[in-house]
């Protein structure tokens, strides 16, 4: 019952990006859930540091007095996901990048 006066952080999904030439990475907000703009969020060195200790609770560029909360996307359903792939190399589509660059290291 009417807990709604009282705002948590609102997820941020966020994708991996590397500046090239450089060895810094960033945490791109595609779309902050409270301007849709596009946010960037230092996440380190490539060699020293897991980026992934800088998810989780950030406050909006757009508001200071507003938090989000950064998270990986969700993966697509596998089963639906399995099928196109087949259907896009039946053809002859090259795979997605997005979808290559989730496993590097
Ligand atoms: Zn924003």
């Amino acid at each position: 019952m009417g807990k709604r006066d009282r705002q948590g952080p609102r997820p941020a999904y966020v994708t991996l990006r590397d500046l090239p030439g450089t060895r810094l990475m960033f945490w791109v907000v595609g779309e902050c859930p409270y301007c849709a703009e596009r946010h960037l969020h230092p996440a380190g060195n490539l060699r020293t540091a897991d980026p992934g200790e800088r998810l989780g609770e950030h406050t909006a560029p757009c508001d200071p007095t507003l938090t989000y909360e950064l998270q990986l996307p969700p993966r697509p359903k596998k089963k639906s996901g399995k099928q196109a792939r087949r259907k896009e190399r039946r053809e002859g589509k090259a795979p997605a990048l997005d979808e290559l660059s989730w496993d590097d290291e």
